[in-house]
């Protein structure tokens, strides 16, 4: 029985995916997308949250060499269902 690996691992409610949840500096947790991006730290429209738990504001490359740094994104910016999220 080795479960230590699968603690911070849960599941959306809505569609299913895999999700990580982070813990923000605010103390909070954020649900993020269990796989890395890397992006660019130029201020762009994309949120990151870095893996000690600050959120940054970047754009997201497929490019490592363009890529300034890694981090996860929220999985409400990519859930299909994250208007009904909203909605409250
Ligand atoms: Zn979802």
């Amino acid at each position: 029985m080795r479960r230590e690996n699968t603690r911070d691992f849960s599941q959306c409610r809505k569609c299913g995916a895999r999700i990580l949840f982070m813990r923000m500096k605010s103390g909070k947790s954020m649900p993020v997308n269990p796989q890395f991006v890397n992006f660019r730290k130029d201020g762009g429209k994309d949120r990151i949250v870095l893996a000690n738990g600050e959120v940054t504001s970047g754009t997201i490359v497929a490019d490592l060499i363009e890529a300034d740094g890694y981090g996860y994104v929220s999985h409400f910016a990519t859930c299909e269902y994250a208007q009904t999220f909203r909605r409250k």
